[in-house]
């Protein structure tokens, strides 16, 4: 969803008749970094907040129900209490704290941003990118090869592939937006991970650095 249309104000997804206002994060303005407070994962600029509550854009406007390409089954947004235990998203591979997408208490559950991840994105230059859950190479970042864990990853399509997890997006996105470079990695694969980094973030801009994105179905 482009920042311009997004609305004003909207209902907190999980708390009826809390209402959140859009705080934008204007070009040129230093983002604002924050803990959200639906999901417990760090958010960057433009967010949804009342007076004691900050929330990801796309926490805030997570829809109730969300089908996935990679997911069998519906899976509904809930919040995480005492009794889940431990909660880990399939996609990053990350803790599940607060506001996340599972399938009944069903294997995978998955944070609202990694839900909402593009299944497809086509960066400058042409090379599309598809996310996977699995993978049968080297991931080109942490050079790991799939044994008993599998977090989601993004493959390109084209000769030579290049498996790139989301887990390693995300572990390196301090470095992305400290103005560093990405680990060695390409400059094609940089622009995808500043893609993926800034729309785990919240960054409505992050699209912009793409030609094209394919979102899971409903969202
Ligand atoms: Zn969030
Ligand atoms: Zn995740
Ligand atoms: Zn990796």
């Amino acid at each position: 969803m482009d920042a311009a249309d997004l609305p004003d104000e909207v209902p907190h997804p999980a708390r009826p008749g809390l209402m959140l206002r859009l705080v934008h994060h204007h070009a040129g303005d230093a983002p604002v970094n924050f803990r959200c407070d639906g999901c417990r994962e760090p958010g960057e600029g433009t967010r949804c907040a009342s007076a004691n509550l900050v929330l990801h854009t796309h926490c805030a406007l997570a829809t109730p129900t969300l089908q996935h390409p990679l997911v069998r089954g519906t899976l509904q947004l809930r919040r995480h209490v005492a009794s889940d235990g431990d909660l880990f998203c399939q996609a990053c591979y990350g803790d599940v704290l607060g506001l996340h997408k599972t399938s009944k208490g069903e294997y995978p559950d998955l944070h609202p941003c990694c839900a909402k991840l593009p299944v497809s994105i086509t960066v400058r230059g042409g090379l599309t990118f598809e996310l996977r859950e699995e993978v049968s190479r080297r991931c080109s970042s942490c050079r790991a090869m799939e044994g008993y864990w599998s977090p989601w990853c993004y493959r390109s399509t084209n000769e030579p592939r290049v498996y790139l997890h989301v887990k390693c997006i995300k572990e390196i996105m301090p470095v992305l937006f400290g103005g560093g470079g990405g680990g060695g990695v390409g400059e094609v694969l940089l622009v995808l991970m500043r893609v993926v980094a800034g729309l785990l973030l919240g960054d409505p801009t992050a699209p912009l650095l793409a030609v094209n994105l394919i979102f899971p179905s409903n969202w």
